[in-house]
């Protein structure tokens, strides 16, 4: 914790790591022959506050997840209908994959999820 990775080091292979500390300000070198990366898993979304709903972590909310409050839909949504699965709080826009609360956070997934997209944007050209 509160710790960064700052410098690796080996000649044929990874020997060593240097730790930063960020509270004392100090390096360490740590004896290691592996290292496990985890990158990702928050969602650049800041650009879209105050545009789609989302959660407490930035991810956009979709379709039933919108109206988990007591039944409530948003008050700026504006048809009578309930958003379709995928769809953001402005009707006709959707979101898919990593950046959709509660998404599975997979390839297929993904994959699967902008394909539903497509059909969905068709659904909602044909009848609103
Ligand atoms: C370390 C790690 C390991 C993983 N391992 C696996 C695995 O083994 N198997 C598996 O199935 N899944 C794995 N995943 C998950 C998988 O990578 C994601 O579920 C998948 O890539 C999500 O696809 P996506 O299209 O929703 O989002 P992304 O792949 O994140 O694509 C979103 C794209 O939008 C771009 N973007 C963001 N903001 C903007 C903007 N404002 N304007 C324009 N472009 C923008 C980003 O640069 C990015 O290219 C892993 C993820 C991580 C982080």
């Amino acid at each position: 914790v509160r710790t960064t990775v700052v410098r690796l080091d080996g000649d044929e292979h990874l020997e060593r790591l240097t730790l930063h500390d960020a509270d004392t300000g100090e390096d360490k070198e740590v004896p290691a022959r592996f290292m496990f990366t985890f990158i990702g898993a928050r969602p650049h979304t800041d650009w879209l506050a105050g545009v789609v709903e989302r959660d407490e972590y930035g991810f956009v909310l979709t379709g039933s997840d919108l109206i988990a409050n007591g039944g409530e839909l948003p008050a700026e949504w504006s048809l009578e209908r309930a958003p379709y699965p995928l769809e953001t709080s402005v009707p006709g826009v959707f979101a898919a994959g990593d950046v959709r609360a509660h998404s599975v956070k997979r390839v297929a997934s993904g994959v699967g999820e902008g394909a539903m997209a497509v059909s969905l944007i068709h659904r909602y050209r044909s009848m609103g």
